[in-house]
């Protein structure tokens, strides 16, 4: 059965807005599949609202356009679509770590250790080590912020690499799992867009 229900967005996430629209959004299309796993695949993970990551990417743009970023980070799948719209207004390249290693990369690479959030086992991410310099200035990009372990990988590589975390930005992030408060405590600059505090029996509520 084809999906019918996409209205694409028609709003700016103008400076300063407490992004309401964003969380109306979530609260319209998104749903709970299990207690801890909201699904946005009909604008963010899977079916893309063009209109509404723009507008997301603008918005990163705002919150971090005074750190001289060289460079975005994300993590293949979900992120892309959204660094890759932030990247345009930053006019920085986007690098994304793949969770295999394919022949596509070639020589040295960072690689760091993820647990999964969704399919509950370990992997590794990887970045061809020629796409990141330690005179780099880094902003991180990803779709979701739970227990903060993909936020960790990512860290992990940049770290590695020498260069310098600036930032993180996060679109939605479940605010009663953690990953917010142990990045804090990390000292990231981390910005999420929407904080969900709690999503008990299929229903949303904001922070
Ligand atoms: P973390 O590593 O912070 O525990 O989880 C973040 C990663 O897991 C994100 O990259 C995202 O792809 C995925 N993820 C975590 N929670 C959710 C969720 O509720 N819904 C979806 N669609 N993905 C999630």
């Amino acid at each position: 059965m084809c999906y019918d229900k996409f209205t694409p967005l028609k709003f700016k996430l103008n400076c300063g807005d407490d992004l309401e629209l964003l969380k109306q959004r979530i609260l319209k299309d998104g749903h709970v599949s299990s207690d801890n796993v909201l699904k946005v695949d009909s604008f963010l993970n899977h079916q893309l609202d063009i209109q509404l990551l723009s507008e997301i990417g603008n918005e990163f743009y705002r919150i971090f356009a005074n750190n001289n970023i060289t460079k975005i980070l994300t993590i293949e799948a979900s992120g892309i679509a959204i660094a890759s719209m932030a990247g345009i207004h930053f006019n920085v390249p986007v690098v994304f770590a793949k969770k295999t290693k394919s022949k596509n990369i070639d020589g040295d690479v960072y690689i760091g250790t993820v647990q999964s959030f969704t399919h509950g086992r370990k992997y590794d991410i990887i970045v061809s080590r020629k796409f990141l310099c330690d005179n780099d200035r880094i902003l991180i990009i990803d779709d979701f912020l739970a227990r903060g372990n993909a936020m960790l990988g990512l860290i992990d590589i940049v770290n590695q690499s020498g260069a310098q975390l600036c930032g993180a930005g996060v679109v939605i992030e479940k605010g009663f799992q953690n990953g917010g408060k142990l990045l804090k405590q990390k000292n990231v600059n981390l910005h999420s867009l929407a904080v969900i505090k709690s999503m008990k029996d299929g229903k949303l509520t904001f922070g």
